[in-house]
């Protein structure tokens, strides 16, 4: 299938962002607006139709003709538009409900246009600390004004290239949780309204040796976030469809010395939202079976979702450090 065939199946998502708005006053608001709440189903909702989502209980399915990019809600910040598969690491990083996010510290190491962060904010309720870097200036911008516009009193934005700050440092002291949604090829993109590329990613294409290139950047994002002590809780993400980014980092990353020294392993599936169907690949790669089924990955004109992949590293014994 072509790219826009496969963007077609794909509904307009819109993400209620919870530190304006409620579900409740979103769901209110389009019944009054002259929206019919649907059932979710495998169907885009038709133009005066909206489902709530079935995996994400924050997001909305909305018909891609409905002309939210002019909406002033996204204005006033009370809405997000972010691809379903996009919501899913911070979901995962920060289950919903989960509570106690006063005195938590958690970290998105790479975060502009921030539609992860924000989200991730929501989730912890405004509350805790959350250190947003972001090593490029001019993305930075946009981050700042995405943190303001979603009223993210809990986010402190840092222009600043994570890789350039050593683990050991203060910023990094109490954070246990950690967002990681590096650079990648962006090969699963094919509804490109709600990602922001990179400069130079259009014309990059995705031959093998930029694929390798990118994996080893990718591994070393994750094998500096495992060096932080406090972390209990990695996510990594990407929005590529591809084996050289997503299983074999992971599988890297799982036999490094740093995951090792920390006792890093991933999450059960149970802990890596269970209810979507579609898991992570160990044919062809060195994954077993379950540990491939802790993994998340989306097909786009197969998932109503663009191409994505999520792995959650957890700490297997977060209170013995066999180094110390
Ligand atoms: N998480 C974002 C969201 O959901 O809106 C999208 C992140 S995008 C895929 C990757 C971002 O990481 C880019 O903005 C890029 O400039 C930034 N980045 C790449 N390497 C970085 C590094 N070493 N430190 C900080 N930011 C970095």
């Amino acid at each position: 299938e072509k790219g826009d065939d496969r963007a077609s199946h794909i509904p307009r998502y819109v993400r209620v962002n919870t530190n304006v708005w409620t579900l409740d006053g979103a769901i209110a608001h389009f019944e009054a607006a002259g929206f019919t709440s649907i059932p979710s189903s495998d169907l885009v909702p038709e133009a005066k139709q909206f489902s709530v989502d079935p995996h994400i209980s924050h997001v909305l399915c909305f018909n891609p003709s409905v002309p939210f990019a002019t909406s002033p809600l996204l204005a006033e910040g009370k809405i997000i538009l972010q691809d379903k598969a996009s919501c899913f690491p911070a979901y995962i990083l920060v289950p919903p409900d989960s509570g106690g996010w006063e005195t938590r510290k958690v970290v998105d190491a790479t975060a502009a246009p921030g539609n992860k962060t924000s989200a991730l904010s929501a989730l912890m309720g405004n509350k805790g600390k959350i250190t947003a870097f972001e090593r490029d200036s001019k993305r930075f911008k946009t981050l700042q004004s995405m943190l303001k516009k979603a009223r993210c009193q809990n986010v402190t934005p840092l222009n600043k290239d994570f890789l350039g700050v050593d683990p050991g440092d203060k910023i990094f002291e109490g954070v246990t949780h950690i967002l990681l949604d590096p650079s990648c090829s962006g090969s699963g993109i094919v509804n490109r309204m709600d990602y922001l590329l990179e400069a130079g990613e259009e014309e990059a294409g995705v031959d093998q040796a930029r694929l390798l290139k990118l994996g080893s950047f990718q591994l070393k994002m994750i094998k500096h976030a495992m060096k932080i002590k406090s972390a209990t809780r990695i996510t990594y993400s990407t929005c590529s469809i591809h084996k050289e980014e997503n299983e074999f980092v992971v599988y890297d990353a799982l036999i490094s010395e740093e995951a090792a020294q920390a006792g890093f392993t991933l999450a059960p599936r149970e802990e890596v939202l269970p209810a979507w169907p579609r898991r992570g690949q160990s044919e062809g790669t060195a994954l077993s079976q379950e540990l491939a089924a802790s993994l998340i990955r989306c097909v786009p004109g197969e998932d109503r979702t663009n191409g994505f992949f999520v792995a959650c590293f957890v700490k297997s014994s977060p209170l013995v450090n066999k180094q110390e």
